[in-house]
């Protein structure tokens, strides 16, 4: 059958990972592996719901032992977790983790996959993941990478029968993979995707087990394993010097920014999967058993077989260029193939291992890592053939814009350079990351091209075709446009050549808060894709709100150069919220973007460009007190959302925890999970309890239980145990059950009202356990839970409050919500009714 190849462009699925990296080098041993995966044609999908959920074990297994291609569907990035190396959160983390996946893929030998699904955070149940997620889209998303994939097995990391019992994205993930076994055939299910790909039938359907769901180890020896495999996933690679446990442990320590780094493991050990679709196979070792992954599956593949089981049975480690008049005849064979799906993989491994067999060194790179639209850049060609193969460059093209003529041979080890001249056309897109050009919802990506839903990153911006002779056989080698560099502490480096606008602007805060009507001063930071930069930037502002100086000249003299601009902006004299857009017209052009890089070791730097706004927001607050003094825990911008309301905060470590020194704050609070990383903060226990005994306001925000709760029972002055209570829905409904104490009264008045417009969730370890010195003050829970009273406990100690919050303070106040604002004000200004009334600040 034949159909628009739009998706599975073989070359993107094997490239694509390798995108900006350096270029892959193989040495004999990693081209033999090659030429026994081109042999193998089963594949197998391992799917999941974030990064990290992925069995490296496994994927490793299939690729490296099984020879098998392998890729790993997450339905998500990953975006609502958190950062333990960086700021990026939210779509930022999403990409970062996009690439932590690829380095992973690297790795362990694996391709990588998502679906439009949006990680919006924490769910408990797959019936609420899959009312935040449209299951109608995440379901098409999943049987369109299997009709494209073509695997014929399919692992599922969760078990789609225990909803409940994990997050519910992970239920989620593995009841869409089983929904999709059964669709992926039927012509009638998505029949829109039909005239992009075709129906496929996978054979079979797994679910990775272990252990852990039966219980205990002892449960499991027992259990019945008929319609299970096993596979030793410790076994070694004497060609690569490694076992596989040893490939998964690196592979899934790329997972950096969620602290995956891990220790390697070697020695057998046993990994199961059982059936829960289609037939068990009767040999219960054989993954693809009754599944012909030789050449013969192929029409016409019986003779392409013939000659390169040839070459990998009499395989020449010294001299492998000796293999390429074989190697040269299969490829013609494949071009024959009418089989589009094996035809287009199976012609790019080849050329890979062609390529590697001559030394063949093929780079384009970009003298600059950015260009804009109408501008001009220079490319350096480098070609290099280091065997005594006839190798000739006939010209090399980009695009329709350039096509030149070479007619070279490449002499051995003989080095060509070429410089070509791009022109960037003024009406060029800009480079982006495909799932973030449309605005999104919290539980959906917007992609409206079919062709790239599912594909981990966009295709490069620009690709060099290199146009080859061989022994006189004619191939087209493709190479995406890079930036190579290299820096004095790191050696060469490679980065992706992007097209970014002539200038983005960054505001320094995402959410302003205006505590009261007064004017308060917004910078803008422009920063310059291009030297000589002139023009003028407008803020766009809602009506109601005024800002004296809307419209401002720039001019920055160099690429790479800033500026920050300062807009005096007045509120509304009542309580609103609303959005502010720079808009920058250079040469005629309007521009609204703002530019993150990511930037670190193990991933290629990402230059994000997303739509440039603030929130603005206008409340009528009233606070008392001044200083607060903030130990800093996991990491969280309560600080800088405090200083917005006009607190003065001083960050503090446990070493500046000393008797008195916290005497001159008006409250002292713990960032989020203080006592889980700061290993000093236990010591200083007593210095915060007499504190608060001597009139102080303590207040703690969450921290995990276990490592406190029950071993460690101090973390209050009276018996408190953390549990994992958590409310995960930010709709849930609120009551306050101490309507007349002060928390809920001074100098903000709390209503259930101040509960709206939550994000993603309520709070999470909520005590299950207090003494009752303890007041609890309010009382929620999920649809189908019980009430928990454990989100925000107050309790007087001597002359001063402790106050224990599982609420997600860290999300509401960096996001500008209201109501979380007017009760962390509120819990600062415990105490200070009485004794400080007149100090009390006036909104
Ligand atoms: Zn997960």
């Amino acid at each position: 059958m034949r159909y628009f190849l739009v998706w599975c462009t073989a070359a993107l699925l094997l490239f694509n990972s390798l995108q900006a990296q350096a270029p892959k080098k193989y040495s004999s041993n990693e081209i033999y592996h090659s030429i026994q995966k081109l042999n193998f044609l089963g594949t197998a999908l391992y799917v999941a719901a974030h990064p990290d959920d992925e069995n490296t074990r496994l994927i490793s297994y299939f690729s490296n032992e099984l020879k098998a291609r392998t890729a790993y569907l997450s339905l998500t990035r990953g975006d609502g977790g958190q950062n333990l190396i960086g700021p990026e959160l939210q779509e930022q983390l999403g990409v970062l983790r996009t690439q932590e996946l690829l380095a992973a893929r690297r790795v362990d030998g694996g391709e990588q996959f998502f679906t439009r699904a949006n990680d919006f955070g924490y769910s408990k149940h797959p019936n609420e993941t899959l009312k935040i997620w449209n299951k109608d889209q995440v379901l098409s998303d999943v049987v369109w990478v299997i009709r494209n994939f073509k695997p014929d097995v399919i692992v599922n990391r969760f078990d789609h029968r225990t909803s409940g019992t994990t997050h519910g994205h992970h239920t989620s993930s593995a009841i869409l993979s089983t929904e999709a076994f059964d669709l992926v055939g039927n012509p009638d299910a998505y029949a829109g995707q039909l005239d992009q790909t075709e129906v496929w039938q996978p054979k079979r359907l797994f679910f990775n087990t272990s252990w852990w769901f039966y219980g205990s180890r002892e449960n499991f020896e027992k259990a019945d394993k008929s319609n299970m495999l096993m596979f030793d996933i410790g076994v070694y690679y004497p060609m690569k010097g490694v076992s596989n446990n040893e490939i998964a442990s690196l592979a899934s320590s790329q997972h950096r920014c969620q602290g995956f780094g891990r220790l390697s493991s070697r020695g057998a050990q046993e990994e199961y999967i059982e059936l829960i679709k289609g037939d068990m196979p009767p040999n219960t070792e054989d993954l693809f058993e009754g599944i012909d992954t030789s050449w013969s599956r192929v029409k016409g593949g019986s003779e392409i077989g013939e000659i390169l089981e040839g070459v990998e049975n009499n395989f020449n480690f010294k001299e492998p260029v000796s293999h390429l008049p074989d190697l040269l005849r299969a490829h013609a064979l494949i071009t024959k193939i009418e089989d589009d799906h094996w035809r287009e993989y199976k012609l790019a491994e080849l050329e890979q291992i062609i390529t590697a067999i001559c030394g063949l060194y093929l780079e384009a790179s970009a003298q600059e890592p950015t260009a804009y639209p109408g501008s001009r850049t220079g490319i350096d060609i480098e070609a290099v053939n280091r065997s005594e193969a006839m190798v000739m460059m006939r010209g090399v093209s980009i695009g329709n814009q350039i096509d030149l003529k070479v007619d070279k041979l490449l002499d051995n080890n003989e080095k060509t350079t070429l410089e070509l001249d791009l022109n960037i056309p003024e009406s060029s897109e800009y480079s982006s990351h495909y799932w973030l050009r449309e605005p999104w919802s919290i539980g959906m990506y917007d992609v409206t091209d079919q062709a790239l839903i599912g594909k981990p990153e966009t295709p490069p911006s620009y690709q060099v075709v290199f146009h080859m002779t061989i022994n006189g056989y004619k191939i087209d080698l493709d190479r995406p446009v890079v930036h190579r560099y290299s820096e004095p502490d790191k050696g060469e480096l490679y980065r992706p050549f992007v097209v970014l606008p002539k200038a983005t602007a960054n505001f320094n805060d995402k959410v302003v808060v205006f505590a009261n009507g007064a004017m308060r001063e917004i910078p803008l930071t422009i920063t310059a894709h291009k030297d000589s930069l002139m023009g003028e930037v407008e803020l766009k502002y809602p009506e109601g709100w005024q800002v004296s100086n809307s419209i401002q000249t720039i001019e920055i003299p160099k690429k790479g150069g800033q500026k920050t601009v300062v807009f005096e902006v007045t509120p509304p004299a009542s309580e609103e919220e609303g959005n502010i857009y720079p808009e920058l017209r250079v040469n005629g052009r309007k521009i609204n973007k703002e530019l993150a890089t990511i930037n670190y070791d193990h991933i290629p730097t990402q230059s994000v460009l997303l739509e440039s706004k603030a929130k603005v927001v206008r409340l009528n607050i009233d606070r008392s007190g001044e200083h607060i003094g903030y130990i800093v825990g996991a990491g969280d911008k309560v600080p800088e959302s405090l200083e917005q309301i006009g607190y003065r905060v001083h960050l503090l470590t446990p070493g500046d925890i000393e008797a008195g020194s916290l005497d001159k704050y008006d409250a002292v609070v713990t960032g989020i999970r203080a006592y889980n990383v700061l290993d000093g903060l236990k010591l200083k226990q007593q210095i915060l309890f007499d504190y608060v005994k001597q009139g102080g306001n303590l207040i703690v925000q969450y921290n995990t239980a276990g490592r406190w709760s029950p071993q460690y029972k101090d973390i209050a002055p009276y018996p408190l145990s953390l549990s994992r209570d958590r409310v995960t829905d930010e709709h849930s409904e609120v009551e306050i059950i101490a309507p007349d104490h002060p928390l809920i009264n001074f100098p903000n008045t709390i209503t259930e009202k101040d509960f709206e417009g939550w994000v993603q969730e309520r709070g999470l370890y909520f005590p299950n356990n207090w003494d009752k010195a303890f007041t609890p003050i309010l009382s929620m829970q999920d649809e189908g839970d019980s009430k928990t009273q454990g989100s925000l406990l107050v309790a007087p100690y001597g002359q001063g409050y402790y106050i224990y919050t599982g609420l997600s303070f860290f999300r509401e106040l960096p996001a500008g919500v209201p109501g979380a604002y007017k009760l962390f004000a509120n819990m600062l200004s415990l105490g200070k009714s009485e004794l400080d009334n007149e100090n009390a600040i006036k909104g």
